[in-house]
C-alpha cells in the first residue's frame, strides 16, 4: 500500500494527485516561485528583461517605452482591417 503525503507540492508535481489539499500545495509553491522572481525584478534585478518582447510586456509587466511601444504598435495593426504583418 503506497504511503501518500497530502498536501505536499512533491505530491502533486510527482505523484499527480490532484487532491484539494495537494492542488493548494502545488498552486502555494507555484505562486512562491513568480513571488520570488517578481521580488528579484523589483530589486532592480531586471537585466534578464529582453525589453521590447511580449515576454518582457507580459510576464514582467515592464512598461518602459521600448515595451510600451510594442505594445501600442500591435494595438494599432490588431485595429486596423490588415491585421498583424506576419500572416499564419
Ligand atoms: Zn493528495
Ligand atoms: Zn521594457
Amino acid at each position: 500500500m503506497q504511503q501518500v503525503k497530502h498536501g505536499s507540492a512533491a505530491t502533486y508535481e510527482s505523484g499527480k494527485c490532484r487532491c484539494e489539499e495537494c492542488r493548494a500545495a502545488g498552486m502555494q509553491a507555484r505562486r512562491r516561485q513568480r513571488q520570488r522572481r517578481r521580488e528579484r525584478v523589483a530589486a532592480g534585478d531586471a537585466s534578464h528583461i529582453a525589453h521590447g518582447t511580449w515576454a518582457a510586456y507580459v510576464t514582467d509587466k515592464c512598461r518602459c517605452d521600448v515595451c510600451r511601444a510594442l505594445k501600442s504598435a500591435y494595438m494599432k495593426s490588431y485595429r486596423s482591417k490588415q491585421g498583424p504583418a506576419q500572416r499564419g
